[in-house]
């Protein structure tokens, strides 16, 4: 704790510094916690790791000293004079002054990727004001990535690897399980960073799936009742759909309810994926 916790001050006072919270910075000061994200997403001599966010590059510099090489983006124009002189003498350091949400990640990947970097992974502390966006930019644009190891804020966090069909399950929940598993690697306390988070904070592992769990007819004709489904939670599903024009009438829901065996007073998150893949099927082919 002591080392990166003196790091942190000693940087903040030596370049004037305070954190932007309209940028959801919350600078991790824990060594135990930053060597624990590291060792989770197993990072070694054959990966690109693409870090998003490093800020005053805390986690950084463990990456750098176990991956191929990192390639950092920091929309932070204040970070890039200090994240460049702190790791000058690294050379498979690479950084990116951009908006992750507008870099094309998939051309960044395939133009490193070589004999000796093997692999993509997606590691960093986000921030939190974009997480959703940067978590389905990520699983939607089928990059060439193998896992996706990110600090975030424990609620969203609790969302993401839920089961589908359970409590916690959201539309984002049936997205991100389309796209890979997930797991918890550590819930964090609020002390682990500068300043604190309002909010409590947890590690997670998505682990990119080879293969999808269920078999769709059209993508984004699923993922976009999946939307639809969850767009008023206290809805019934058969409301749901009806009011979001996935089908012309209640009389047509009751009929495709039927057809799939389903009670009409079900709730959204009550499906499973296989469930709702099925209603999505069968919605594509009888639009055929
Ligand atoms: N990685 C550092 C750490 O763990 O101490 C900082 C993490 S802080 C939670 C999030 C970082 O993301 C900040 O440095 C912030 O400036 C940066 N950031 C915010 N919005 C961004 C965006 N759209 N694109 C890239 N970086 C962004």
């Amino acid at each position: 704790m002591e080392n990166l916790y003196n790091k942190t001050k000693f940087m903040l006072n030596k370049y004037k510094l305070s954190a932007n919270k309209n940028l959801g910075q919350n600078f991790l000061i824990n060594d135990e916690v930053v060597e624990r994200i590291v060792d989770s997403a197993d990072v070694n001599e054959e990966d690109l790791v693409i870090e998003i966010g490093p800020g005053l590059g805390n986690l950084t510099e463990y990456l750098l000293e176990r991956a191929g090489k990192v390639i950092a983006i920091e929309l932070d124009n204040r970070m890039i004079e200090i994240l460049q002189d702190r790791f000058s003498l690294y050379n498979n350091f690479e950084l990116l002054n951009e908006d992750v949400l507008k870099v094309d990640l998939d051309e960044l990947i395939k133009n490193n990727k070589n004999e000796k970097i093997k692999r993509a992974k997606i590691v960093a502390n986000l921030p939190y004001y974009i997480t959703t966006p940067i978590i389905m930019k990520l699983l939607e644009e089928k990059l060439d990535i193998e896992s996706i190891t990110v600090m975030i804020q424990k609620e969203v966090a609790d969302r993401l690897i839920a089961v589908p069909g359970s409590k916690l399950s959201g539309a984002i929940t049936y997205c991100v399980y389309y796209y890979a598993t997930a797991e918890s690697v550590t819930i964090v306390e609020n002390n682990s960073f500068i300043p604190e988070p309002a909010v409590d904070s947890e590690v997670i592992k998505l682990l990119i799936r080879k293969e999808h769990p269920v078999e769709l007819e059209d993508e984004s004709e699923f993922f976009k009742l999946i939307k639809v489904s969850f767009m008023q939670r206290r809805k019934t599903l058969i409301n749901s759909i009806v009011n979001g024009g996935i089908v012309k009438n209640k009389e047509e829901a009751k009929q495709l309810f039927d057809d799939l065996d389903l009670d009409y007073n079900v709730r959204g998150e009550t499906l499973t994926i296989e469930q709702f893949a099925r209603m999505s099927n069968y919605l594509v082919a009888k639009k055929k």
